[in-house]
């Protein structure tokens, strides 16, 4: 078995946070519907694989995780303002968690190229005994906690280009050097994290890297941010395996956004991160979903972001290859982490 898989599971679907709510089971019917469209040769849907509750509470404190199992058959819960469950909700968390860390599993072992996890409910808000902004179980910090302990890594690296700043990713690993965190998000904003002197702590100090961006930044920023950042950063630290928390919210006419990205950029993004990947651990590059509430805007983006996964199309090529001008938080952000990194 060689190829993209793919975490696919109508589970997913029934997790519904409430009517008019944006995180909606639209927005994975919307995706599925996309990919039985047309035909992909490379692409591998995995069997449905539950987390366990040892693999939950790497993360989550076990209290948290018996909340969650409480709102089981339960018509709705209110866990945050933002954050309703449904009858099924804590099973397509345990799903999400699980198919995630199957899909990191089988890359790990060779038997897969790579991936993308498409599920819901999201995951990078949640923190360690809270439910945040559409997120049950941190399915990304799972997924890296699992490896580290799991498959004995040493140097994880999650890029989360999602709208907002992933506080959930950031707090779990924040003393921890095995996980490099980097991520860009529209700042200030929800939920408030994410500022440029935010690096670490502890042992984990200088293993967070924030590029917090004001409204308005597009394909070139982005993909400029990852060359001009992420490159160099990735090279120096030398990650085992990739992680993205890819939210689909930059999308240049999302609702809850203000950025300018288009599906060109998605490409460029996902090309970059796919040669990076290629050549520090073996191609090991695995994305999760995250945000996205354009659902016409997000699914295009996930379907580029499929085709140079899987090696097809030319989406974001020349877009990937040439070298914008350096936007200006570059140089803030080398300032705040110049004690760590050379970039
Ligand atoms: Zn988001």
């Amino acid at each position: 078995m060689s190829g993209t898989g793919i975490v696919r599971d109508d589970l997913f679907i029934d997790h519904d946070p409430g009517e008019w709510h944006p995180e909606s089971p639209a927005r994975l019917e919307a995706i599925y519907r996309m990919l039985d469209n047309r035909t992909w040769p490379h692409l591998i849907t995995l069997d449905r694989r539950m987390a366990a509750k040892e693999e939950i509470t790497l993360v989550h404190t076990p209290a948290y995780f018996g909340k969650i199992a409480q709102t089981q058959g339960r018509s709705s819960s209110y866990l945050d303002p933002d954050t309703r469950t449904s009858p099924r909700s804590f099973e397509a968390a345990l799903a999400a968690a699980g198919g995630l860390i199957q899909l990191v599993e089988l890359v790990l072992e060779g038997e897969l190229d790579n991936g993308f996890a498409l599920v819901r409910p999201p995951g990078h808000h949640a923190e360690t005994d809270r439910a945040m902004g559409f997120c049950l179980f941190n399915n990304i910090a799972i997924a890296a906690a699992w490896a580290l302990k799991s498959e004995g890594l040493s140097r994880v690296m999650i890029v989360d280009w999602d709208l907002h700043h992933g506080n959930g990713t950031q707090y779990t690993f924040y003393e921890n050097p095995r996980v490099l965190y980097f991520s860009t998000h529209q700042y200030p904003y929800y939920p408030g994290s994410g500022g440029l002197s935010e690096t670490g702590r502890g042992r984990g100090e200088g293993f967070t890297i924030n590029v917090p961006l004001g409204r308005g930044h597009g394909d070139q920023e982005y993909t400029a941010i990852l060359q001009r950042i992420v490159q160099p950063v990735a090279r120096a630290y030398q990650p085992e395996l990739i992680l993205v928390s890819a939210g689909f919210d930059i999308y240049f006419q999302d609702p809850l956004g203000g950025m300018k990205v288009t599906e060109e950029g998605f490409a460029a993004m996902a090309r970059i991160l796919k040669s990076l990947a290629e050549e520090l651990c073996g191609g090991r590059l695995v994305f999760t979903l995250e945000g996205g509430y354009h659902i016409d805007g997000q699914t295009a983006g996930i379907e580029k972001v499929l085709e140079v996964l899987q090696g097809s199309g030319s989406a974001g090529e020349k877009l990937a290859r040439s070298e914008a001008p350096e936007p200006k938080i570059v140089e803030a952000v080398r300032r705040h982490q110049a004690p760590y990194w050379k970039f």
